[in-house]
């Protein structure tokens, strides 16, 4: 009997490897940076940072960063209608860019990287907008900058605060020059939000780089980094290439911006993001006088002590 022996036993094996191994990937998942296997409902409970190492390095997608932001996990998800022709360039490579967006679109349930909402923080009605890198690597196109002016243009017209969530590394190549015009779009947009005051505060995770860094989330009124999060234009390969220098370990990390590029005011730990950015619209909305912040406090000291470091750098 050996079909029985060569086959079918090796079958039967295969098909229960295949579910025990399946159950494993529902359950957990591995840390980004120290690989530590962690049971999935925990590190949603952690917030997405690694209980072991502390990095906030993993992908958080946009309903997820929603859920963690708004008063009791309550918000509206703004769906501004896609383009007609969302590959106009007829794009064609190893992937046809119209199966891409089928499958990013299928994979994330969102119509393209960026997905907007409103809702409350502390009572304050905000408007936010979060970035998916798991469609197309957070790459911005007609579509997302679509969403990204969509965005500005509702906080204006309601008069609430403006907070993006950056996750990308650039402009999108399947739609080429196109996909770099929304840099201009979405550029005119924050002025647009500057021009009517209204609150701008953009959370640089990891990573954000290209043509977003180069545009919207370079532009906020503050600029709060997440641990370990790498914010650049080019990446280091490129940079060290060029300059042909050893560069720190730690380049283009939001710390390193901290000390010495100035373009992050703030390296803020996921559990503190709330209460940080309420505390700075409370503050821009002289809904609280100054002195609050100066009240004793982690999160009060997180913010002094970091923003002092920076001015003195
Ligand atoms: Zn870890």
């Amino acid at each position: 009997m050996n079909w029985i022996k060569n086959f079918l036993k090796p079958k039967i094996k295969s098909l229960f490897k295949k579910k025990s191994s399946e159950l494993e990937e529902s359950l957990w998942i591995t840390c980004v940076d120290c690989k530590a296997l962690i049971m999935k409902d925990e590190f949603k409970d952690n917030l997405f940072v690694c209980p072991k190492c502390n990095s906030h390095r993993a992908k958080v997608e946009p309903r997820d960063r929603f859920s963690m932001f708004f008063d009791n996990n309550h918000y509206e998800i703004l769906d501004p209608p896609i383009a007609l022709n969302d590959d106009p360039l007829n794009f064609k490579a190893k992937k046809n860019y119209k199966d891409q967006l089928k499958e990013a679109r299928r994979k994330t349930n969102q119509s393209d990287s960026i997905l907007v909402a409103h809702g409350k923080l502390e009572g304050m009605k905000v408007t936010c907008a979060a970035m998916s890198f798991s469609f197309i690597g957070g790459s911005l196109s007609i579509n997302s900058g679509h969403a990204f002016v969509e965005g500005a243009a509702y906080a204006i017209k309601n008069k609430t605060p403006f907070i993006v969530f950056s996750a990308s590394g650039g402009a999108r190549m399947q739609e080429s020059l196109l996909a770099l015009s929304q840099m201009t779009r979405t550029t005119l947009a924050v002025s647009e939000l500057k021009r009517n005051n209204i609150p701008y505060i953009v959370v640089l995770t990891h990573p954000t780089s290209g043509g977003v860094t180069a545009s919207f989330a370079s532009l906020g009124d503050i600029s709060i980094g997440e641990p370990g999060a790498t914010v650049g234009f080019a990446g280091a390969r490129v940079i060290k290439d060029t300059v042909r220098e050893t560069l720190p370990k730690s380049f283009q990390e939001t710390e390193w911006h901290l000390e010495h590029s100035g373009m992050i005011d703030m390296v803020v730990e996921r559990k503190y993001l709330r209460s940080t950015i309420i505390k700075l619209l409370q503050i821009l909305l002289k809904k609280k006088e100054t002195q609050a912040i100066s009240d004793s406090g982690d999160v009060d000291n997180e913010i002094n002590t970091k923003t002092f470091k920076n001015q003195s750098a």
